[in-house]
């Protein structure tokens, strides 16, 4: 190789490396900007759920652990519930089970207590009182301390419950909670009345 060649060669490894370089720079800040959007744009209320409640609320307050189902018998969150609403969401979920679904309970029933907790989590998540209003009512409002609302997952038993819910008279009331669901009996007729976009909407928790 003469020395010209040589030159050539390191100029275009140089060259080769200032381009790796930029793609995975820009790489990284698109990732950067993926991942804000993300998070802005799809805040999980699980996360507040599934928070460190710092040890003051326990499960006779209506905190359950992960994979506890419909049918239990041994936690307040679910025992609680409103004895229709838990008798739909049984049915349905022996139901579903021939489809190989499972309902899992992320909370139900809550005592005051826990969901002004919750409520206070999150306003530090969410940056603002309003914010937080469009995921967690107060402890006086609130349909799942009166044991009216269950909030089930994963994703596919809430699609089986989008689909035929309304037959066992669960209806989802939030479009932006698509985990939240109450019993409104007169569904199985007439099918699920219209949502709200979401909690703000919802003249029970003005
Ligand atoms: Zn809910």
């Amino acid at each position: 190789m003469t020395q010209t060649a040589a030159a050539r060669t390191k100029t275009r490894r140089t060259l080769r490396l200032t381009a790796v370089g930029l793609v995975v720079v820009t790489a990284a800040i698109i990732g950067t900007l993926v991942y804000q959007s993300a998070w802005s744009s799809a805040p999980s209320f699980s996360e507040v759920l599934r928070g460190d409640h710092g040890g003051t609320t326990t499960e006779a307050d209506g905190a359950l652990p992960d994979g506890v189902t419909v049918f239990d018998d041994q936690y307040p969150g679910v025992t609680n519930l409103d004895p229709d609403l838990l008798g739909a969401l049984r049915d349905a979920a022996t139901d579903a089970a021939d489809d190989g679904i499972e309902f899992y309970v992320n909370s139900g029933w809550r005592s005051p207590e826990y969901e002004e907790q919750l409520r206070r989590e999150a306003v530090a998540k969410y940056g603002s009182e309003k914010e937080a209003a469009r995921w967690v009512a107060t402890a006086n409002t609130s349909p799942h301390v009166s044991g009216d609302a269950v909030d089930i997952g994963p994703s596919d038993a809430t699609a089986w419950l989008s689909e035929h819910g309304a037959e066992y008279g669960l209806c989802q009331i939030y479009r932006n909670e698509p985990w939240h669901y109450e019993l409104r009996p007169e569904a199985s007729i007439n099918g699920c009345p219209p949502m709200y976009a979401d909690p703000t909407q919802d003249p029970r928790l003005q």
